[in-house]
């Protein structure tokens, strides 16, 4: 039974616009966008949009330019992710000076996010902001780059089950950022010494704290050094590299 055209006929119609060209969620505008990761994928307008990713910032949609569809990105939609007031806005005054943008390393690749942090009177500093928001920052100080915990039990896994060093993993990231392009990902991670050093010992620190809950007898391949792509963890150097952390990490 030969199905080749009806697969091809199928995959087609998945570039296609819809019949109609209203949105499918409000009903009474113009379809813009979909999204690669909502299910089902909808034909949806720009506000709708916004809208559903409030709860979703990292998935990544398309906009139709009236040929095709091409990629798009919800920062240029405005989205702003908003914290400490369960993703509402902060009441307090001038809170929108607290907007800052922020680099947000996240396993289906690097994303630029507009973050606009808590000012109320009793708010934490911003880096202890992204962490309860599950969002590890790069530096303590003037945190611009972020890693969610996702991506870090990513590596986790990646480093345990197949071997993954960290170097291949940030290339995976950012192929899957810019599968065309892997080179413009605008990222610096690695690009000194020191910065590796960092960015390397930031997911050990979250490998090291998942590995104490190993009760199974294995000895853990961080722990036993075994990983040769990881170095053994250093606490002094560890001090010295957290609270040195240069600002090439940042935004440029
Ligand atoms: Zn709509
Ligand atoms: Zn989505
Ligand atoms: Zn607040």
């Amino acid at each position: 039974m030969d199905l080749r055209g009806d697969y091809l006929a199928a995959a087609l119609e998945l570039e296609a616009p819809p019949a109609t060209v209203g949105c499918e969620s409000c009903k009474h505008s113009f379809f813009e966008y979909r999204c690669q990761d909502c299910f089902p994928c909808a034909f949806i307008c720009r506000s709708c949009c916004l809208k559903n990713h409030r709860n979703q910032p990292f998935h990544k949609i398309e906009k139709w330019n009236g040929k095709c569809f091409i990629p798009a990105d919800l920062l240029s939609l405005g989205l702003v992710l908003h914290l400490g007031h369960q993703g509402n806005i902060c009441p307090a005054p001038n809170s929108e000076k607290a907007r800052a943008a922020l680099r947000i390393i996240h396993p289906s690749g690097v994303h630029i996010r507009h973050v606009q942090y808590c000012e109320c009177k009793d708010a934490p500093n911003r880096a202890v902001q992204l962490f309860r928001h599950r969002l590890f920052p790069a530096t303590f100080e003037k945190p611009e780059t972020a890693f969610t915990f996702s991506v870090l039990d990513h590596f986790y896994i990646d480093a345990m089950e197949c071997k993954t060093s960290a170097s291949s993993f940030f290339t995976k990231l950012k192929r899957l950022t810019s599968n065309a392009f892997p080179q413009d990902v605008p990222v610096s991670l690695f690009s000194s010494n020191a910065n590796a050093k960092l960015s390397i010992l930031i997911l050990r620190i979250e490998a090291e704290t998942s590995c104490e809950s190993l009760d199974n007898g294995v000895t853990c391949r961080l722990e036993s050094g075994l990983d040769g792509d990881i170095p053994p963890m250093d606490p002094q150097a560890t001090e010295t590299l957290l609270f040195s952390a240069p600002p090439a990490l940042s935004l440029e």
